[in-house]
């Protein structure tokens, strides 16, 4: 009877809700640009990431990658769609703009059958007809440079330098930047562009679901760093299969070509992960960050004010709920891949555990703070034990750390904390070793403009 339904209601397409309809967001590249940048950044990435250089393994999900993309409504934008396999465990996939699209071996090795990887690339080929990269970056820029980017559009062409930064695959890690929205419509589309080509709509949901599950308690998969977990992912995935008709009859799951080329894929050699030689970012054509200005720009937050070199930008990070003040350059990729700052400074308020008024609260929420720090930097180590110092009147700590810096070799990182009625402030300067002096009095600077509200 079920069957029956199902079969029914397939030949009864008014009765059906329809299915999610979308359009790209607000983005001041056009689609040739998508390519074009795209294109520059998979060059690098190329580059930089081991590729599995396997002819039968790139066939295979160029096969199946195209396969999925006829299903995907680009709304006549055609897409040079590239499908390269990355010699890594990490369960991750990336599209880049334009139709660039990296597999992980990890998400291959990963998945149950060949529709839990069509799942996967369904996804990350939604991010390119949505155009989500570009239009994060859109938004991203904006944010930074208020109405720079309109002179950019009324000038008639969007900023050369823009579009030099965003080429580069590792200062272009905006483009993979994506918000919970754009997941959860990469999720939809993904689902309707599986279901549409045949495959089992609900193998990409259970397959994140699965990802979930095994890392629960551990580091999240790389993947949910990229793609940050939509809320109620797997109800609005199974509420768009039912706007489609619910399961359709003979799903396909799995395909013997998968079994052989997963088999193949377990067989490549591991390629051991090593430190960048070269200071990653550092590399392109922007060089070394310029000298910090001797102008300095303000920024209030509740708990303090501060002022810094006016030729640095400021970067919000909600989730952390820190500010950290760069130069160009001064943002780089950390071996995780997430943005990581080389030069400049970061300020965080957190909260104090116990008593903040105690005698002893400062050293413990230093000490907390350090504890944390270094859990998350296993390299990093005290140079030199805290100080007392006062910053703005108010006594602090001074400590120093040494760690590993992004840029390639290792860091100097002072720290200085503050008790206040908010939380530990905490003003953390960063810089590689190498050219610490020559940002030593910048910091100095800096902490002299600090200011709390009385
Ligand atoms: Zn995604």
């Amino acid at each position: 009877m079920a069957i029956l339904a199902a079969l029914c209601g397939f030949g009864a397409p008014g009765i059906r809700a329809q299915r999610t309809q979308f359009k790209p967001g607000w983005n001041v590249f056009s689609p040739q640009q998508d390519v074009n940048l795209g294109q520059k950044a998979a060059k690098d990435a190329e580059r930089q990431l081991p590729l599995c250089k396997d002819p039968n393994v790139d066939a295979y999900l160029t096969q199946l990658g195209l396969k999925l993309a006829a299903k995907l409504p680009t709304g006549g934008v055609q897409y040079p769609w590239e499908f390269h396999c990355v010699n890594d465990k990490a369960v991750n996939a990336f599209a880049l703009p334009g139709g660039y699209v990296f597999v992980y071996r990890g998400a291959i090795e990963a998945a149950d059958n060949e529709a839990q990887l069509a799942g996967v690339i369904a996804h990350e080929l939604s991010h390119v007809a949505l155009r989500h990269g570009t239009n994060q970056a859109t938004k991203a820029q904006a944010a930074q440079t208020g109405v720079g980017i309109f002179s950019a559009i009324f000038g008639g062409s969007v900023g050369g330098a823009l579009l030099t930064q965003l080429g580069s695959f590792t200062a272009g890690g905006v483009l993979l930047r994506y918000s919970r929205t754009a997941e959860s419509q990469a999720d939809v589309l993904g689902t309707q562009i599986l279901y549409d080509s045949g495959y089992d709509p609900r193998a990409m949901a259970q397959f994140f679901e699965k990802l979930e599950a095994e890392t629960k308690g551990k580091n999240p998969s790389e993947f949910f760093s990229d793609h940050p977990n939509p809320e109620h992912r797997i109800e609005r995935v199974e509420e768009e299969i039912d706007k489609l008709g619910g399961l359709p009859a003979n799903p396909k799951r799995d395909s013997a070509e998968f079994e052989g080329i997963k088999r193949e894929v377990l067989a490549l050699p591991v390629i051991k992960k090593e430190a960048p030689s070269a200071p990653v970012g550092a590399t392109g054509p922007a060089g070394p960050p310029p000298a910090p200005s001797p102008h300095f720009a303000e920024y209030q937050a509740s708990a303090y004010t501060v002022k810094y070199p006016d030729n640095w930008k400021k970067y919000d990070d909600s989730e952390s709920k820190s500010v950290s003040f760069a130069p160009d350059g001064g943002v780089m990729q950390g071996s995780g891949g997430q943005g990581a700052l080389a030069y400049g400074i970061i300020v965080n308020v957190t909260p104090v555990q116990g008593d903040s008024n105690a005698a002893n609260a400062l050293e413990n929420a230093t000490q907390e703070l350090l504890s944390a720090l270094q859990k998350d930097n296993p390299n990093m180590r005290v140079a030199r034990k805290s100080a007392r110092v006062r910053l703005n009147g108010q006594p602090g700590l001074s400590t120093y750390l040494v760690n590993d810096s992004p840029a390639g070799g290792q860091e100097t990182d002072w720290v200085i904390t503050v008790i206040r009625p908010e939380g530990l402030v905490s003003i953390v300067c960063v810089a590689p070793e190498k050219d610490y002096q020559k940002y030593d009095k910048t910091f100095a600077a800096i902490l002299d403009t600090v200011r709390f509200p009385k």
